[in-house]
């Protein structure tokens, strides 16, 4: 047994140090980036915030309400789209910047290769994006699969994860990975440090991950633990090269889940993706060997998602400008970031 006493960090125990700027307003600042993608050699550029592979968060309503916003956000849609939805989707715009889920059973490759017969010799093209997701990145099997799929489809983008550790990171961009999926544990409806005690402090995994991948010439995705907006300008300031959220997209008109009243008030169910509602509604409950490890919540009903993109994307904006960055590139290389002991006034509510 060992102790790792070094303090590793959550997005609430810091703050961003503001930087005297000559920026004038929000308005200056550029948060697109443009990525090379190391294997795939695809070319990324929009804003790298991404909608979780979640029900009622990667769905393609969602996807055509980020095409609609126009900067390139993205969304990783669920797995439990049919293949016949998944070809009508892929002949749309909306899906220029989809990413096509999968996990790491047969089923998933039969799936994805169903779906790219329908487009021929320009499979690689239009289904350009996978995200290999698995809730547990450190098995020998998910790395193999990693390799086999990259030698596979060369010429495809492939985000894999979850992993929490540098030496891991290095392991998945080496087996073929472009964007490394980083995160255990900290999701709004995850219940795995609950259920196991494993886990990785948010903040310290992306600082510690972002410098193993970049090292490499590799990137990563900060996935789950963004509660407030201000959390998205934490995790690209500690080096994060897309941010993947859930909770906060989850209860729009974009969720494709129904609208419930309760005592005048209109919410949505939402719930982690390996939960027991999950498990009930898509593979006929939980399996014995396999603790539910997500749970189930009503999100407050909020509109279009545009009025949170606003939110989200402004907050961005606005942190750039408190340190100088004029473009999000050069955030985490103007950020410095203090220890809290409180983040956030809640005299009056958490709200
Ligand atoms: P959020 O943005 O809601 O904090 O986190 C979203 C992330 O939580 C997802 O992208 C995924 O990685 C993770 N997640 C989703 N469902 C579950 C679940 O049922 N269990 C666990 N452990 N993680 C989940």
């Amino acid at each position: 047994m060992r102790i790792e006493e070094d303090i590793k960090l959550d997005f609430k125990d810091v703050l961003i140090r503001p930087k005297r700027s000559t920026l004038k307003s929000r308005k200056e600042v550029d948060i697109r980036r443009e990525y090379t993608f190391l294997h795939s050699n695809r070319k990324f550029f929009g804003v790298p915030v991404v909608a979780a592979n979640m029900d009622g968060v990667g769905t393609m309503d969602m996807a055509r309400a980020f095409e609609t916003h126009g900067e390139g956000l993205s969304v990783a849609l669920t797995k439990h789209y049919s293949p016949e939805e998944l070809v009508e989707f892929y002949k749309t715009d909306a899906a220029k910047n989809a990413w096509f889920s999968m996990g790491i059973v047969e089923r998933d490759i039969e799936k994805l290769e169903k779906v790219r017969e329908a487009f021929g010799a320009d499979a690689d093209n239009v289904v350009d994006k996978l995200c290999i997701d698995v809730a547990n990145g450190y098995s020998e099997a998910f790395a193999d699969f990693v390799k086999s799929t990259r030698e596979k489809f060369p010429n495809v983008t492939i985000m894999a994860g979850n992993v929490v550790t540098g030496e891991m990171v290095e392991e998945l961009t080496l087996s073929g990975a472009d964007v490394v999926k980083v995160g255990i544990g900290p999701g709004s409806v995850c219940t795995t440090r609950k259920m196991t005690g494993v886990g990785y402090p948010q903040l310290s995994a992306v600082i510690e991950c972002a410098d193993a991948a970049h090292g490499l010439k590799g990137l990563v995705c900060s996935d789950g633990g963004c509660t407030v907006p201000g959390d998205f300008a934490k995790a690209f300031g500690a080096g994060a090269d897309f941010v993947m959220a859930g909770g906060m997209f989850a209860g729009h008109d974009q969720s494709e889940c129904k609208i419930v009243e309760e005592d005048g008030q209109k919410f949505v169910v939402f719930y982690g993706m390996s939960s027991k509602t999950a498990m009930d509604k898509h593979s006929g409950g939980v399996a014995e060997y396999r603790a539910s490890e997500g749970k189930t919540v009503k999100v407050p009903y909020r509109g279009p998602v545009e009025n949170t993109l606003q939110d989200i994307l402004g907050g961005v904006r606005s942190a750039c400008t408190y340190v100088g960055a004029t473009k999000l590139k050069e955030l985490s290389k103007r950020m410095t970031f203090i220890r809290v002991t409180q983040q956030i006034n809640e005299v009056f509510g958490k709200s």
